[in-house]
């Protein structure tokens, strides 16, 4: 057992004991709602806090949970036991649908989105005649098992915190696995992870539905707590303020959803006593004084209550435990000499300007090519047309002797295209073994459920096992529990080539490597890239640095607006009149 695990377990204890401490039962009801919103948040720190993506509109998904089980115990007099999972199906297919049409949304779009879609849950919610308009419904049994009542007071406590702490194992359990990494990955962009072989979107519907479902269950929860279902409990208000209490308490923070909900629950109960008696007349004065602390956390404490937590504990590292995990599966690499990249009269057109022109050339296994020209030669253009960033206009590539169309990223990372990028990118607040175990998502095929349940270990185990490897491979073996982001720029170039090198790759496409790099750095990426070319991998170089480019590379392609100038041995490049003209032109 680790220390994760014993707080874990001093934090189940507490449960039960705080339920028979001799607290008034005022303060075990506040616990109560406590502990239901913090369910909701929870969903929202997976949603907004790790995946980025803002809903206002958690709400609805509470009412969807607490509506559906008071209509189906009220009039078919179902036990609610089922009618829990009959709400967490109807919550999973709506939040699906809404996930699938707003999901692609970006920017402030999704946000409206959510917006839009809480505000029509509530109308339709108090309009429907069946479930009792803006009344609701009334007279909902308590929770039971059997004849003992477990939906009031300290029984329901018990219940209500138990689910909340096994969401939030849950939670922690998949932000440290495979689908947890690629789904801290989706706040840097989508590029970086489809390049690693990650379905972007699908992660997102995915944390959509995640999220929905704890607000459902939180729903389902609320509904027999109170007895009784109104649209207001389920309105946009709420959904504002669910996202309130997550902000505040720290939303990209698991534990961060506990301290928020706490919170604002409680401070809300004083502020609607103390502040119309303060002003002297009745009103929800506490929105505004709301409104006015959610902007000051967002402005001085983006990170949220949490935070401040976090900053005096110790930052534990992961436990070492892989030593003997079974190696990853390998891919079948092309043989010495075979071809493993032919890019044929690729061309790109961007409006009026021909950004690359009718482009041709070869890699074959174990070679260095590196590909280099003047700036706005085309060279960025070519690497996102092989790598499938950017659809090719006309021309063919053949990768490993295969077309590979105009497949997305995704699918041609799947094939063994590993890369790099010009501006690195990397998840800051996650470890260099973990960022780096990024790379190995496709060779690995635990999903989330395992994740949750932990059943996950021993495939984790064989990818921080691979993850290390690859960093010691590359010289790196010192950093593995540093956080990303504190890295020197050279440093991070090299866990980006690791992680592409994590990936399993045929061929390994560099896009700048020694851009910002100290002469030291540059002079180790070129140690680094020897070794590579001597353990027989196939690189393209896109490279700025023509010392570097001459002193590692088999073969040069040098384009000039576009067009392929000249190809040939580093000697050859250098000995070329046409190079010196281009290069004397625009650079030097
Ligand atoms: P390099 O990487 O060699 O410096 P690029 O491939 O980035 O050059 O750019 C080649 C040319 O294509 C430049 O003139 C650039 O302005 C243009 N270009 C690149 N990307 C786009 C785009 N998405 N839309 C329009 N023009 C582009
Ligand atoms: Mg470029």
């Amino acid at each position: 057992m680790n220390k994760q695990n014993l707080h874990l377990w001093l934090l189940a204890a507490a449960i039960p004991l705080v339920a028979w401490l001799p607290l008034p039962d005022f303060w075990i009801v506040q616990l109560n709602y406590v502990g239901l919103y913090a369910l909701v948040c929870l969903g929202l720190v997976l949603l907004t806090g790790v995946g980025g993506l803002t809903s206002f509109g958690q709400a609805a998904f509470v009412g969807i949970g607490a509506y559906t089980t008071a209509w189906l115990t009220l009039n078919l007099d179902l036990s609610p036991w089922l009618t829990l999972w009959i709400g967490l199906g109807l919550t999973a297919v709506s939040a699906l649908i809404v996930g699938a049409i707003t999901l692609r949304m970006s920017g402030h779009y999704l946000p409206l989105a959510t917006i839009a879609w809480g505000l029509s849950l509530y109308y339709l919610m108090g309009n429907l005649d069946a479930l009792g308009k803006y009344d609701g419904l009334q007279g909902l049994k308590s929770l039971s098992i059997g004849s003992l009542d477990i939906g009031q007071g300290r029984l329901f406590f018990v219940l209500t915190w138990a689910i909340l702490l096994a969401g939030a194992v849950a939670l922690l359990n998949l932000l440290d696995s495979r689908p947890g990494r690629a789904i801290r990955s989706l706040k840097t962009g989508s590029q970086m992870a489809e390049a690693m072989g990650i379905n972007t979107f699908r992660y997102k519907v995915t944390i959509f539905v995640i999220a929905a479902l704890f607000a459902s269950v939180a729903g389902w929860l609320m509904a027999h707590f109170q007895r009784t279902v109104n649209p207001s409990a389920f309105g946009l208000k709420m959904g504002i303020e669910y996202l309130f209490m997550t902000v505040v308490g720290g939303v990209g923070h698991v534990w961060g959803a506990l301290v928020g909900a706490g919170l604002i629950k409680l401070l809300d109960d004083y502020l609607q006593v103390a502040l119309p008696a303060l002003i002297g007349t009745s009103g929800s004065y506490e929105v505004i004084v709301f409104g006015i602390a959610m902007v000051l956390v967002l402005k001085y404490m983006p990170d949220g209550l949490w935070s401040l937590v976090t900053d005096l504990l110790p930052r534990t590292s992961r436990p070492v435990d892989w030593q003997d995990a079974a190696d990853l599966p390998a891919r079948h690499k092309p043989a010495p000499g075979d071809s493993v990249l032919s890019v044929r009269a690729v061309r790109k057109q961007f409006g009026g300007l021909l950004a690359v022109n009718d482009i041709s050339f070869d890699i074959h296994a174990g070679q260095i090519v590196g590909l280099i020209g003047p700036n706005g030669a085309g060279k960025s253009t070519t690497f996102n047309l092989i790598t499938g960033v950017i659809d090719k206009t006309s021309g063919e590539v053949l990768f490993c002797g295969e077309s590979i169309g105009n497949l997305p990223s995704r699918a041609i990372a799947r094939k063994g295209m590993a890369r790099t990028f010009q501006h690195v990118k990397m998840i800051p607040d996650m470890t260099v073994l973990e960022n780096v175990a990024l790379g190995a998502y496709m060779r690995g095929r635990m999903g989330v459920l395992s994740a949750m349940l932990r059943s996950n270990r021993a495939e984790e185990r064989r990818m921080m096992k691979e993850a290390q490897r690859q960093l010691e491979r590359i010289g790196m073996g010192e950093y593995l529990h540093e956080q990303a982001g504190n890295l020197a720029m050279g440093p991070q170039r090299l866990m980006e080539i690791a992680r592409a090198l994590c990936c399993d790759p045929a061929l390994l496409l560099l896009d700048e490597p020694a851009a910002g790099l100290r002469h030291k750095e540059k002079q180790g990426l070129a140690q680094v890239l020897r070794q590579l070319q001597g353990e027989g991998m196939s690189i393209l170089l896109v490279e700025h640095d023509m010392d570097l480019v001459m002193d590692v590379c088999d073969h040069l392609v040098v384009m000039e607006f576009g067009t392929l100038l000249t190809q040939g041995t580093p000697a050859e490049i250098q000995a070329s009149p046409a190079v010196r003209a281009a290069y004397l032109g625009t650079e030097h």
